[in-house]
């Protein structure tokens, strides 16, 4: 018996794993492209960019582990195709693997910036651990960081290079921040934080060009005639799922890799999980990607049981966060389709929280420097506690009362 894992990341990680916690006792590979054991990837926007990380620290487990547990890690390897038919992986090398069962936890990748000149040697993305070093290596030179996005990984990335006393500018496509998944307020909440500690913002502008300067700076010119001088660009502007051998090996794909609930893929042999996957999920009528650890993590539990035969459904709370200074962000559910969201506590105060509703039902929530709320509020949303939207607009109703009975 023979399993193969494509993709040496969190996803892939948990499967492995959960392989072996699972009395699986066959062959187990774990490829990997990149030349690093499966690292943690949130630190790199932030304590990794801020040089108070070593790398050690992003492994998830030293080498030896990993074999202890008997998990044949590949790394630098790259998987050129998958022979259904044949039932194997074909490597870069020409090497072929044959696998009884085939887990795809390819990842993404990030979005390149489609405007000329975007080649220019200050561009910067941040997704792997590589782009992690390169960016790390080129802030020190930088006075003027100009970061293209306003999500995640671009508002991390602005605060994390503030904080480092760059002087900084993010270009934001859109009129505010986060959008795709915050509410205005929460949005409004961090553009105020990032001014207050100096950062200019350009919103509902896009990035037209980048011409290089003599001395290696560049000028960004915006869609608006605009222009804005820098020494080093970051583009945080989303990223792409990692589908393209699934695509070719006839797996059904949307915007991802499609898998049922048991992360079973149209081929009842291959799994996939984690950031490439298009996904169903119990708690949730439509399919959709989610990058997460959270994710990652569920989901191949759910794909590694899959492998063993066991059908276990998708039903986990899907839960995030973000750190920018000294403010957590904690998001759980899924928003983006409320009708009504409230907000619980004083934004002006720093710490509140915004609970959504969609027909009278609580479908995320998100907290600001409220980690206790942000528990139970998990813990609200995983008993499918009936919380009536006043009680959650009023700092003085003990929420804890709307939890089901012990
Ligand atoms: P990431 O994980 O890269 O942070 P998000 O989807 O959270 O991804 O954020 C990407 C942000 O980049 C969004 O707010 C989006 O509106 C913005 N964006 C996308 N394309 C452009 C662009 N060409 N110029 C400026 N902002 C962009």
């Amino acid at each position: 018996m023979s399993i193969v894992i494509v993709g040496a990341g969190q996803a892939g990680l948990q499967i492995a794993e959960s392989l072996r916690r699972g009395a699986y006792e066959g062959r187990l590979v774990l490829i990997g492209d990149e030349s690093f054991p499966p690292y943690q990837r949130p630190p790199l926007s932030k304590k990794y960019l801020a040089d108070q990380m070593a790398d050690e620290r992003l492994y998830f487990r030293p080498l030896e582990q990993l074999e202890k547990q008997q998990i044949e890690f590949r790394p630098q390897t790259r998987v050129t195709a998958l022979d259904r038919e044949a039932r194997e992986v074909v490597l870069a090398s020409g090497e072929r693997l044959p696998y009884e069962g085939l887990a795809l936890t390819t990842g993404t990748r990030v979005r390149p910036l489609p405007v000329p000149g975007a080649d220019h040697p200050a561009v910067c993305y941040l997704r792997g651990l590589d782009d992690a070093r390169r960016l790390r290596e080129r802030l020190p030179a930088a006075a003027r960081v100009l970061v293209v996005g306003g999500g995640f990984i671009g508002l991390e990335v602005a605060a994390t290079a503030r904080a480092a006393g760059k002087q900084v500018t993010v270009v934001e496509a859109l009129d505010r921040l986060m959008a795709r998944a915050v509410a205005p307020v929460v949005s409004d909440h961090f553009a105020s934080l990032h001014r207050a500690r100096g950062v200019e913002f350009r919103f509902g502008v896009g990035l037209a060009s980048i011409t290089a300067q003599a001395d290696g700076s560049f000028t960004a010119s915006l869609a608006d005639g605009s222009s804005i001088q820098a020494d080093l660009l970051v583009a945080g502007i989303g990223v792409l799922p990692n589908q393209e051998l699934a695509v070719a090996a006839g797996l059904e794909c949307r915007s991802g890799i499609v898998v049922d609930e048991y992360a079973r893929t149209s081929d009842p042999r291959i799994v996939a999980a984690g950031d490439c996957t298009w996904h169903i999920n119990r708690r949730f009528a439509a399919a959709h990607r989610l990058e997460s650890v959270q994710n990652a993590v569920d989901q191949g539990k759910i794909a590694a049981a899959s492998l063993l035969g066991h059908s276990v459904p998708y039903q986990d709370l899907p839960w995030f966060w973000s750190d920018q200074y000294d403010v957590k962000l904690q998001m759980v559910g899924l928003s983006q389709d409320h009708d009504a969201a409230l907000v619980r506590g004083e934004p002006a105060s720093g710490a509140f929280s915004v609970f959504y509703f969609k027909t009278g039902a609580l479908v995320g929530v998100d907290s600001i420097n409220r980690p206790a709320e942000h528990m139970l509020a998990r813990k609200l949303m995983q008993t499918g506690a009936v919380v009536p939207p006043e009680a959650a607009a009023d700092p003085a109703f003990d929420l804890k009362t709307c939890l089901p009975p012990a």
